[in-house]
């Protein structure tokens, strides 16, 4: 089978495409063949607050938050909330117990 190196246009431009839309079949899943863009950001019912007097920037929320959203900021670390969905993974994670989870407002 010859390989796919046709590049995507737009907003993904450079990127390989996945299929060659002209081999797939018209019935299979689309959450396989097409690049859907997700706003985890609107998921959220609690949102994360970092307590920075207590964050130490140990950087353990980064590596725990399962959509990489957390951002360093001058002393601490913070999640950047159009992406955060609110999951709390980091509060539960941070061993200095920097962050709550606060209910999401209207
Ligand atoms: S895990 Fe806690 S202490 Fe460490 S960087 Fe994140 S908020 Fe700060
Ligand atoms: S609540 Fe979940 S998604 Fe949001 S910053 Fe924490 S780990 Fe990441």
């Amino acid at each position: 089978m010859e390989k796919n190196t046709e590049r995507t246009e737009g907003k993904y431009k450079g990127h390989y495409k996945m299929f060659d839309g002209s081999t797939v079949p018209n019935d299979i899943c689309p959450i396989a063949t097409d690049l859907i863009v997700m706003k985890t950001g609107e998921w959220r019912s609690e949102q994360p607050m970092v307590l920075r007097s207590k964050c130490v920037k140990c950087g353990t929320c980064w590596a725990f938050c399962p959509v990489q959203c957390i951002v360093e900021k001058p002393t601490w670390f913070e999640a950047d909330l159009a992406t955060c969905k609110g999951c709390g993974i980091c509060a539960a994670e941070c061993p200095h117990q920097a962050i709550i989870m606060v209910e999401e407002k209207e």
